[in-house]
């Protein structure tokens, strides 16, 4: 008897155990799983925007074609689908839209021509790449990214960006694919110089993953194969999950000298500002002084954004996963 009992004791002492166990497991799967929050930012780029210079029709445009890639950004990321991924659909779209200074539609080179350039980076892994001066690859930032994936470097520029870009695949067009009536007219009239159109995109996704991306046809009326900021990582794209992910748009030298994207980075990394207080600094004050106008688009792995612009406008988009959405041409009054 005393020893049925004794087993019995015993087996309620390991069921009551294994229950425990169990939810303390289901209590820590709960708490480990990854925030569902994810974000997008887009921008087509700053520069002299003013409400009275721009007809209703084209400014409606603008707005719709910057929804329609930012709807394409967040259905990506909504899925489950990895930063990386929303921030290349999103500029590709950009790309292909003859509005923008990118891909088709891009600014005019002194010469007539179109020169192609653009970046990506991956904040989880800190792997990157770019294009720079190129003049024939349909998507410059499709081949951003098989420079970052697939070539162990991280620029490659002119010709042999196109070699490599077909070798992997991408698709190669004739270098009037990219020329518009448009594009062509502002530099007759050279008041191209520091038309805005450049297009970026940052992403977080549902994993917790930071991207960004930026794709130009660069300033127009530019020389002697100029590069501006967006093909370089650290001026006019970066991406850290430890900080933030930054797509630039402006005066790409300044850019460049003041090292904007990192910048930025640094200052929440080393000065524990917010991603919005780091922008405001770089952007409003100290690009201010030195004279480099342009703008940039930002998020941090919270999903807090900042669209911070020293011009008197940048085209933009905003998504997020607590349903706050919107494109904005001009300043907010
Ligand atoms: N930052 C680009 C460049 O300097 C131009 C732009 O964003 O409008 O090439």
């Amino acid at each position: 008897m005393k020893s049925k009992l004794f087993s019995f004791l015993m087996i309620l002492v390991l069921v009551s155990c294994r229950q425990g166990n169990i939810s303390q497991q289901e209590h820590k799967t709960a708490s480990q799983q990854p925030k569902q929050t994810w974000a997008l930012v887009v921008h087509g780029g700053a520069g002299n925007i003013r409400e009275e210079a721009i007809p209703g029709e084209v400014e409606a445009q603008y707005r719709k074609s910057l929804d329609e890639a930012l709807q394409a950004g967040k259905t990506i990321l909504l899925k489950g689908g990895t930063a990386l991924d929303a921030v290349e659909k999103v500029i590709c779209i950009l790309e292909d839209d003859s509005l923008f200074n990118a891909g088709k539609g891009a600014a005019f080179t002194h010469d007539g021509k179109n020169e192609l350039d653009a970046s990506i980076m991956d904040g989880s892994t800190m792997e990157a790449g770019a294009v720079a001066a190129v003049t024939d690859i349909k998507n410059p930032i499709r081949a951003a990214r098989v420079v970052m994936t697939h070539s162990g470097h991280v620029m490659l520029s002119g010709a042999g960006a196109s070699q490599f870009a077909a070798e992997h695949g991408l698709e190669i067009v004739q270098p009037d694919y990219f020329r518009t009536a448009r594009r062509r007219r502002d530099l007759q009239k050279l008041i191209g110089k520091e038309k805005g159109g450049t297009v970026g995109c940052a992403a977080l996704d549902k994993k917790g993953n930071l991207a960004a991306g930026t794709s130009t046809g660069g300033m127009a009326n530019k020389r002697y194969n100029r590069i501006g900021d967006s093909p370089v990582i650290g001026a006019g794209t970066y991406a850290s999950n430890s900080t933030c992910a930054i797509s630039c748009t402006g005066h790409g030298e300044y850019f460049i000298r003041y090292a904007v994207a990192h910048d930025i980075s640094a200052l929440m990394e080393y000065r524990g500002l917010s991603i919005d207080e780091a922008a405001r600094f770089v952007v409003m004050d100290k690009l201010v002084k030195a004279g480099g106008e342009g703008g940039v688009i930002g998020l941090d792995r919270l999903g807090n954004i900042t669209m911070t612009f020293n011009t008197p406008g940048m085209f933009r988009a905003y998504a997020k996963a607590n349903g706050e959405e919107g494109v904005f041409v001009f300043k907010e009054k």
